[in-house]
């Protein structure tokens, strides 16, 4: 199956005259239509909520977008709530999963009525140091050991930073209860980019069980189970879409099968996806501006890693459609590369693509979550602007490219920087 762009070559061309190339653009339509969906798939819930990992897409236009689909948002810093506050999220709108939180984050989340969600059980004398604890607390859950799917082993939470153990989650029930807490959250991420449908049933069983050991251990009441994260897109022409109501159903008959007997049938439950919402709504859109012959063929590109990283971090696959060229042949092997002074600056590596010409845009497929917000300023680059096709193709602006100012900003105590600040 090829992928077609929501965008054609005229287009583009038409936006590059007021926006230069390279920049990002999100399609709102496609951002709301998979919003919705995802909350038919859990209508079945009356709790469900999907909070928005901000990092994967950390712009407060498209969190406003979300918010108007019923999402709340997923923090992990400082900025991250601050950018939320901005967008208009509040009371209960917030989820606070951070770890190894510095100092004076847990009074911000807690200013904007946010979820506190602990990532280990010495992290309750911390916040109750610094603001007090509040009426619900989620405690964060790491199984240990390997996770296993039915297509074999995902991922490898034993060696994982996050969470804590059952007896530290008792523990910490016991502590918070002692404290005054009401109601309890239990969170778990434990595989990421995944697009095996069992990922969300497996882990509900995993934290259904939990929860229910840990009601009969402890007496706490369970308000809210965070699925979190980890849902995949797919990258590549051949994967498929995870089917989501699928999901929500083969979820719902865990949820009859382990909570309702337990007496636990009111447990929201809540989900913090990043790249399922917003990535395969991103395209970053590019124009060829050099080719090279040497011992490989090489279309150099206006963008490059400081926009999109994943290809350079993880030799990430990300699909590339040439404009005006969706149906031609792909008889040429190319790699397509950035302008760093770093080798694994390439969006693609011996790419089959319709042969190149300079002028021509490129479109980088899935690039709308965990692409611009990934970006970095190596070698003095600046990034791009970032806009949102809105439905009946109207382009507006969420966020400027960067000029040299904004690069030297940090020196604005400087007399030497000064002449470049303006
Ligand atoms: C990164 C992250 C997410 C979102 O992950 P995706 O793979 O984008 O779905 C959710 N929750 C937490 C705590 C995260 O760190």
């Amino acid at each position: 199956m090829n992928k077609i762009p929501f965008v054609t070559k005229e287009q583009v061309a038409e936006i590059a005259k007021s926006y230069p190339t390279p920049f990002y653009l999100y399609d709102e339509e496609a951002i709301r239509a998979n919003a919705r969906e995802l909350y038919e798939a859990f209508s079945w819930n009356p709790g469900f909520k999907e909070f928005f990992a901000v990092k994967a897409t950390p712009n407060p236009y498209l969190l406003q977008i979300l918010r108007e689909e019923g999402c709340g948002v997923d923090c992990s810093s400082y900025t991250e709530l601050l950018l939320s506050e901005a967008a208009g999220f509040g009371n209960g709108e917030i989820m606070f999963s951070s770890n190894e939180t510095p100092v004076g984050e847990f009074t911000k989340a807690r200013e904007l009525g946010a979820y506190i969600n602990l990532d280990d059980v010495t992290h309750i004398p911390f916040l109750q140091k610094e603001c007090g604890i509040p009426e619900t607390v989620c405690m964060r859950y790491n199984p240990g050991g390997i996770y296993e799917l039915e297509n074999g082993i995902m991922d490898n939470p034993g060696d994982a930073k996050y969470g804590c153990t059952e007896a530290q989650m008792v523990e910490g029930y016991q502590k918070l209860l002692a404290l005054g807490v009401k109601n309890f959250g239990i969170h778990s991420f434990l595989v990421s980019n995944t697009i095996a449908e069992d990922y969300y049933p497996t882990l509900a069983r995993t934290l259904f069980t939990l929860a229910v050991r840990l009601k009969e251990k402890t007496g706490a009441h369970i308000a809210f189970i965070n699925l979190s994260g980890g849902i995949g897109i797919p990258y590549r022409p051949e994967d498929e879409k995870v089917n989501i109501k699928r999901v929500g159903e083969a979820v719902r008959k865990v949820y009859e099968e382990v909570l309702v007997p337990a007496g636990m049938g009111d447990v929201a439950l809540f989900t913090e996806l990043g790249r399922y919402m917003m990535g395969p709504y991103g395209i970053l859109v590019t124009k060829a501006i050099h080719e090279k012959h040497i011992y490989k063929e090489y279309i150099g590109v206006d963008a490059c890693a400081v926009n999109l990283m994943r290809p350079a971090m993880y030799r990430a696959y990300h699909h590339i459609t040439v404009l005006g060229k969706e149906n031609a042949p792909a008889d040429c092997l190319y790699d397509v590369v950035g302008s760093l002074c770093e080798n694994n600056d390439k969006f693609a590596i011996d790419r089959k693509l319709p042969k190149i010409e300079i002028g021509d845009y490129l479109v980088i497929h899935d690039a709308g979550a965990h692409g611009y917000a990934m970006g970095y300023n190596y070698n003095g680059k600046l990034k791009c602007a970032e806009l949102l096709w809105k439905p009946g193709g109207k382009v507006q602006m969420i966020r400027r490219a960067e000029q040299p100012k904004d690069y030297f900003a940090t020196f604005d105590f400087s007399d030497m920087m000064k002449p470049y600040l303006s």
